[in-house]
């Protein structure tokens, strides 16, 4: 008899657990290519002063120069290094010797991204940028494939390689990236105003949009449609790296720091993500340091440009603030980690990374 009530218990409390696991909403955030170096220790001393790379050396160091690294990322990240610090989690200062590293041996985009998105590596596969719609499966498909998340998975993206990452066509995972305007007969009115501005606001590049427009279009399909399960992209820190501009770079990345508070701000005041949403935020790919020029590049023959950065913030996640011990976690284990707290099942022949204990 007792045993009986012992296992009913049981049933209860994991039934309990599990419906409570099942609430949660996730918000998964990539920054193309910023450096764990300007995460983790703000403007570069060897760039925010060099004429090479920055025309008002002045006006740039008054805004982002301040004698100790732990000043100067607080004057670029305020959010990430005010109130993410105090509630979350942020892995991967390797000068404190916590290491997150990607397992594909590319170090570009599409791969960083694939990997990211699907828990696994394909380096056989994905060898380059080009428009190839994704053999592999990324969790949002996964998601959008089971009764229970089928149209409440989405994703937005500055660059306009994504629907081809997310393979919009095979998933049924709505993507809006590029230069996509949105379309639909419920539109908002700040989505009508998005769609009329964003082609007459034009972008310094031919393949990625100002990430202002991906925000603020993934901030309106929430707000109306309330999904479960989010990928925003942003991409600008990378083209202006790349574009060997770097006061841009760091304004992008005080930028995307300010839209990522928004969101969070967002989530908080709307009683469908409030408390109940984990945020999950990465990078697809480091960049070099040396020598000094390589800070524009990455790819495999940039040293050391696989070493990325990883925060965590929102329902579940304990804080812990800067992780300031030795730890070596890898950009595969993000895929399995979100299945996970979506009750989804884990194919650990399509998935190598090992879910993340974010307790530890
Ligand atoms: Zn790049």
């Amino acid at each position: 008899m007792l045993t009986n009530i012992l296992a009913l218990l049981f049933v209860v409390m994991a039934t309990a657990q599990q419906a409570a696991t099942n609430n949660t909403k996730v918000i998964l955030i990539t920054l193309d290519g910023l450096r764990w170096q300007e995460l983790f220790s703000g403007a570069d001393q060897l760039l925010v002063g060099n004429s090479e790379y920055v025309n008002d050396t002045t006006a740039l160091k008054e805004q982002y120069w301040k004698e100790t690294p732990t000043a100067r990322r607080k004057a670029l990240m305020p959010f990430f290094w005010t109130e993410v610090a105090e509630m979350g989690q942020i892995h991967g200062n390797r000068n404190l010797g916590s290491k997150v590293d990607l397992t594909n041996q590319m170090w570009f985009s599409y791969p960083g991204y694939n990997e990211i998105l699907t828990g696994k590596a394909d380096d056989a596969r994905i060898t380059s940028n080009d428009k190839i719609p994704n053999m592999n499966t990324t969790i949002l498909e996964v998601a959008n494939t089971t009764a229970k998340y089928k149209g409440k998975v989405a994703a937005f993206g500055s660059w306009d390689v994504f629907p081809y990452i997310i393979n919009e066509e095979r998933s049924g995972v709505p993507v809006n990236a590029g230069f996509e305007l949105v379309t639909g007969n419920d539109l908002t009115e700040r989505e009508k105003f998005l769609n009329e501005l964003q082609p007459k606001v034009p972008s310094p590049w031919g393949t990625v949009r100002l990430d202002a427009f991906t925000h603020y279009y993934a901030l309106e399909y929430m707000k109306k449609n309330h999904p479960v399960l989010v990928y925003i992209s942003y991409g600008e820190t990378d083209d202006f790296a790349h574009d060997g501009d770097y006061a841009a770079y760091l304004t992008a990345a005080n930028n995307t720091d300010a839209l990522i508070a928004a969101l969070w701000d967002f989530s908080q005041n709307d009683p469908f993500y409030k408390d109940n949403t984990l945020f999950i935020i990465t990078t697809d790919h480091g960049r070099g340091t040396d020598p000094l020029h390589t800070w524009r590049d990455h790819g495999n023959k940039v040293k050391n440009a696989g070493g990325v950065w990883m925060v965590l913030f929102g329902k579940g996640v304990p804080s812990k603030g800067e992780v300031k011990t030795p730890e070596q976690l890898y950009s595969n284990q993000i895929a399995p980690t979100i299945l996970n707290i979506l009750n989804l099942e884990i194919d650990p022949k399509k998935m190598k990374g090992k879910l993340m204990n974010l307790k530890m």
